[in-house]
């Protein structure tokens, strides 16, 4: 593993969130000054084809990319476009007890309204 791919794997690991390229891109110059944009996107995709991470089409905006590519939901927030993990193990054993077979792999968004954008709305309502 390349020094530039163990900085990025490490900027993911160390971030609650889902990040953009670019996020990911700003964080390494600032850990790594020299590293090239280029570099960083390249990366990212070669990491996405060893099934190291995962990239995540987003309903508006950038991809984002996750740290695992374990598969699991997201609460995706159409407010603030916060994206959280949400796990959905219960939902595919379900599907798979109605499909009669294996389920072998899923994207899952689930759109909602975050509990701070909720607030936000409740307020102007009222
Ligand atoms: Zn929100
Ligand atoms: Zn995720």
């Amino acid at each position: 593993m390349t020094r530039q791919r163990a900085l990025i794997l490490d900027i993911m690991q160390n971030d609650p969130g889902h990040l953009t390229a670019d996020e990911i891109f700003a964080e390494a110059r600032r850990r790594m000054p020299s590293i090239a944009r280029g570099t960083v996107y390249r990366n990212l995709k070669l990491m996405e084809q060893d099934h190291e991470i995962a990239r995540l089409e987003m309903p508006s905006g950038p991809d984002r990319f996750d740290k695992t590519a374990v598969p699991h939901g997201h609460l995706y927030c159409d407010g603030c476009h916060s994206l959280r993990d949400v796990p959905v193990v219960g939902l595919v054993r379900e599907l798979e007890a109605a499909i009669g077979t294996e389920v072998r792999s899923y994207q899952l968004t689930v759109h909602y309204l975050c509990p701070e954008c909720r607030r936000a709305m409740e307020k102007t309502l009222n």
